[in-house]
């Protein structure tokens, strides 16, 4: 799988309006854009193996630089042979810097221009990130896609926070850069903050383009601020990046966030919602979500859905599948995060034939009727 002549590279292939469908190269494998990365944050996708993640349709896992420094340890990980030995994923990897969930997860914080300081929310023991030990520890977990050690201002925030945080990300961007230095067939993505503003937004994005990376995301948006503020930064953040890097926004999220950020040009994204949601009984289907705990579904001989293709609906009645969920068995989570995460891949390849074909509006449409109708009438 190895072949150090292949450089990271990212080719576009169709656009449709802002839509756009291409391919990332990585010495490890091919990512097919616009791509959902399954989130495996302490080195699993829970309840899932490696192997049944790869059949769902994934091409690249993200995995959590906070929750790995703090156990095993990136230093652990990097003994045992790195990252994809240690989880049994031969494919990319993209990591996170850390700061995100240092922000959310993480007691007692310090924020200064060096970096931050916390405790662990495992057993309180205190550590330090700052962009060169974001760089390192993405670089011993053997990352494909590094990440930008950055900031996330707490909502709410004034403009007036949102600016001094993101000139402070701009800073930690060009230390992050220097500190991961030349890895051919590795990958660092800025990430671009600014909040609602588009002016920061901007001056943002031509801080980062200065600098230089092999791709860019879009930061500061899926943390409560809502689908239509997300979609209205998303109508022109985009456009300050280069179109010839991937795009990606981190976070997101929804079926209906996702179709709207590819709309919007968007190539990459992430989130727990349909691993932890398999988890909770929350099920995503074409017709909407439903909840397999529900009592209708106690006597129903029929799939979750009769068109797809998953483990769970290909063997499984939705009776079978409520009474597994209603005794607590660990063939519930492994077969509904099954189908969350192949439905959402059948989302991606939809999405990237229909960019393809040049037909993304009549998808979308499709995408939305769909929904509208609901799910199956009861029995
Ligand atoms: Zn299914």
């Amino acid at each position: 799988m190895r072949d150090d002549a292949v450089k990271f590279s990212f080719q576009l292939q169709a656009t449709d309006r802002a839509a756009r469908t291409g391919v990332i190269e990585t010495p490890r494998g091919e990512v097919r854009t616009p791509a959902f990365m399954p989130v495996g944050t302490a080195a699993t996708v829970k309840a899932m193996l490696p192997e049944s993640v790869r059949a769902t349709g994934a091409d690249i896992l993200l995995g959590n630089t906070y929750h790995l420094m703090l156990r095993p340890t990136a230093e652990r990980i990097d003994r045992l042979g790195g990252l994809h030995r240690f989880m049994n994923w031969e494919r990319p990897i993209l990591t996170d810097s850390g700061g995100f969930q240092v922000m959310s997860l993480a007691g007692l914080r310090k924020l200064t221009e060096e970096g931050v300081t916390f405790k662990s929310h495992i057993d309180g023991s205190r550590h330090e990130l700052t962009p060169e030990r974001s760089m390192e520890i993405q670089r011993l977990l053997g990352s494909d896609i590094v990440m930008c050690f950055d900031e996330c201002p707490a909502l709410p925030a004034t403009e007036a926070q949102v600016a001094e945080s993101m000139r402070l990300s701009m800073r930690w961007a060009a230390r992050s850069k220097a500190a991961f230095g030349d890895r051919p067939g590795h990958a660092l993505f800025g990430i671009m903050q600014g909040g609602v503003t588009p002016e920061l937004r901007e001056e943002s994005a031509k801080a980062l383009c200065e600098i230089g990376f092999d791709g860019y995301a879009v930061g500061g948006l899926a943390v409560g601020e809502g689908q239509e503020a997300m979609f209205g930064v998303l109508d022109y953040a985009p456009g300050f990046l280069p179109p010839d890097k991937p795009r990606y926004l981190m976070g997101v999220g929804k079926p209906d966030d996702i179709v709207g950020a590819v709309k919007r040009g968007i190539d990459m994204m992430d989130c727990v919602l349909p691993s932890r949601s398999g988890r909770t009984g929350q099920v995503f289907t074409r017709h909407g979500q439903l909840n397999i705990k529900n009592a209708r579904h106690q006597d129903d001989p029929r799939p979750i859905d009769d068109q797809c293709t998953c483990p769970a609906c290909r063997n499984y009645s939705r009776a079978y599948l409520h009474h597994v969920f209603r005794s607590q068995e660990i063939i519930s989570s492994m077969l509904l995060t099954w189908h969350n995460l192949h439905y959402y891949q059948d989302i991606m390849q939809g999405m990237r034939d229909a960019i393809a074909a040049g037909r993304f509006a009549d998808w979308e449409a499709a995408f939305h009727a769909g929904r509208e109708q609901g799910d199956i009438e009861r029995l």
